[in-house]
Parts: C-alpha cells; sequence; structure tokens
C-alpha cells in the first residue's frame, strides 16, 4: 500500500455486517451469517463459481480503514455463529432473534421461555473480552415479510428481548421495516421512550438500515436511539432526504454486506461521483466476473464491507461543509461508544 493510499487515523470505521439481509424480499437459502455467506467462499447462486477469499476480502476491508465488525445474530442458532465466528477474528457480535425469525421462539422445545432463556444465557456467557456481545438483536419489526411471521408473534417477542437489554444493561441492534407505529409503540411500552431505555437499565440502541422518513428519524433520536445508514437508505431523493436529518451525534454507518450495494441507478450514486480516486480504490475496488475471478480482487454483485466508506461519503456530500474526516470520525465515536468498543481507540 502506497503512503497516500494508507487510511487515515480519521478515516475508520467499525463494520456492521447483519445476518442476512434485511433488505430483499426473500429469506436466504443459507442463514447464516454474513461473513459465512457462501459468496464469500466462491459460491453465487448455489455453484461454486471461484475459490473462498474471506481472507482477501478482510485484507481489503482493513486497508479500507475497517477496524473492526459487529456479527449480527438472527437467531439462537445465528448468534451462536456469530460468536464463534467474532470470536475467530477479534470482532464483536450480537445475540437476538430478528423479527422473521421469531415464530422459532414458539417452535422451540419448551416454548418461548426456553427460547428467551437460551438467549439469556448465551449473552451472560459471551460479556467480557474477545468476540463478546456488545448488543441485544437484531430485534424488532418487519411488516414487509410477515408470511415467515405474523404482526402478532413478532410482537410479542420482540417485546420479550426487550428485557434483555435491560438485564444487562447492552444496547438494541434495531431492525423496523414498514412497522413504524408498532414498533416505536412497544419500545415505549417498555420504557424505551426516552434516553433510549436509560431510565429503565437499558442502553440506548441503533434502528439500523434505515429507509424511513425525516419525522420517523427525528421520533428515534428524540427516543434516544441512534440511526444507522447503509446503501439501502440512499437509494431514493427521499431516502437523501430523510439520512440528511440524522445529527451527527446519532448517525452510524454500515454496509449489510453482501447486499444492499450502492448502484449507478441510485440517488446516492451523483454524489459518488466526486469520491477522490485514492478512496474510491479503497472503498470500491475494481471487481472482477465471478467466472473471471482473481484472488485479491472483489467480485462483482457483491458488496463487500470496504464500500462503507462510499456510504460516509454520501452523507458527507449530503452535510455541506462538513469536512469528510468529521463525518467518519463522528460516526466512529458513536459506535465505540455506543457499543462500549472501547479497546479499539
Ligand atoms: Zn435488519
Amino acid at each position: 500500500m502506497s503512503p497516500s493510499a494508507r487510511p487515515s487515523r480519521h478515516r475508520r470505521y467499525v463494520q456492521v455486517l447483519c445476518s442476512y439481509s434485511c433488505n430483499t424480499g426473500t429469506l436466504k437459502r443459507t442463514p447464516t451469517v454474513n461473513l459465512t455467506d457462501p459468496v464469500f467462499r466462491g459460491y453465487h447462486y448455489g455453484r461454486k463459481k471461484h475459490d473462498d477469499d474471506l481472507e482477501a476480502m478482510l485484507e481489503r476491508c482493513r486497508a479500507a480503514g475497517v477496524k473492526s465488525m459487529i456479527i449480527t445474530g438472527g437467531s439462537l442458532h445465528e448468534s451462536k455463529e456469530a460468536l464463534e465466528l467474532a470470536r475467530q477474528h477479534d470482532f464483536y457480535a450480537t445475540v437476538g432473534c430478528h423479527p422473521t425469525r421469531s415464530t422459532q421462539f414458539d417452535q422451540f422445545t419448551g416454548g418461548p421461555e426456553a427460547y428467551l432463556q437460551a438467549l439469556d444465557e448465551l449473552i451472560a456467557a459471551n460479556l467480557k473480552g474477545k468476540g463478546r456481545v456488545v448488543a441485544v438483536g437484531e430485534c424488532g419489526l418487519d411488516y414487509d415479510r410477515t408470511h415467515f411471521a405474523p404482526p402478532d408473534v413478532q410482537q410479542r417477542h420482540f417485546r420479550s428481548q426487550l428485557a434483555l437489554a435491560k438485564k444487562y444493561h447492552l444496547p438494541l441492534f434495531l431492525h423496523s421495516r414498514s412497522a413504524h407505529a408498532d414498533f416505536v409503540k412497544i419500545l415505549r411500552e417498555e420504557g424505551f421512550g426516552e434516553n433510549g431505555g436509560r431510565n429503565v437499565g437499558a442502553n440506548g440502541g441503533v434502528v439500523h438500515s434505515f429507509t424511513g422518513t425525516v419525522q420517523e428519524a427525528i421520533e428515534y433520536m428524540d427516543m434516544g436511539f441512534h440511526v444507522g445508514v447503509n446503501g439501502c437508505s440512499l437509494k431514493t431523493v427521499e431516502n437523501l432526504t430523510a439520512v440528511a436529518a440524522i445529527r451527527p451525534d446519532k448517525i452510524m454507518f454500515e454496509t449489510d454486506a453482501p447486499w444492499c450495494s450502492l448502484t449507478s441507478t441510485h440517488a446516492s450514486h451523483a454524489h459518488l461521483n466526486s469520491l477522490p480516486p485514492n478512496l474510491r480504490s479503497l472503498y470500491f475496488p475494481q471487481a472482477t466476473k465471478p467466472e473471471a475471478f482473481v484472488y485479491g480482487k472483489p467480485v462483482k454483485g457483491r458488496n463487500e464491507p470496504t464500500a462503507i466508506g462510499g456510504v460516509a461519503w454520501v452523507v458527507h456530500k449530503l452535510n455541506e461543509g462538513v469536512p469528510f474526516e468529521k463525518v467518519t470520525e463522528k460516526a466512529w465515536k458513536n459506535t465505540v461508544e455506543l457499543f462500549g468498543l472501547d479497546e479499539l481507540v
């Protein structure tokens, strides 16, 4: 890496990886944490197209300033996987159950109480050290995909997981899709209506992959929550307006890799034109087609965590006059503080 390409101390990121796409209509066939997504092992739509290149991808992430990652658990099983991966790579994990998986509570041997108890025990056993749990989630409501779990089931098990955040004083990693009114209602009823639930022993949280309105962003912030922005948060002009309304002290960046790429058809595209070449090569390295795979190069169609810098750049362009490094540094500090990642500083 040439000195000019070396990421500045002030362009550092903590990446958030979802357990699976929160933004596509279908569940992936292999519902596993993103880092173990088959696409990072060379499999595209079930067919082996190239060699495993997870390590090369992680190296690109480091070059792009990604200092660590939070791997989210989408179910009890995935939370265990997320913790294992986090331990292997010295990252962090979340423990919880995604709304689209919430029928797992009822199907679990011993019932919903036993499932919640298992999540509880997993948290209790992993509160300290390398690869530790730093948030409860991802949990919330997803009314775009009620075919996986009806609203009443989602609501019940969203509510029950909030108790874990209070018990362990952990922040929440929250998912809300087409469910804003019920989402904030439940949070308010459970004591999270102000100061991110800190008055009832919890510790705030982030509403990740935000695609809501300006009013919704303001409501989350007023309740004391952070708002997480990725490529899917920057698709339309309305999206950009809402993201521009997020205050610097409440913003966080993510990518949702390998999904949620910033693409040329998105409203964000115009803002990426001004990305300097040295940063472009770090955040969006030249990719090859899966068939023409070259080890060390990204693969077309697969979003990578390096793109977090592109997300930050778009947000920088939406906040005219604020230097890029100020934008990235603020989001970094927000993330480190909320999740207590003190050893990264
Ligand atoms: Zn999500």
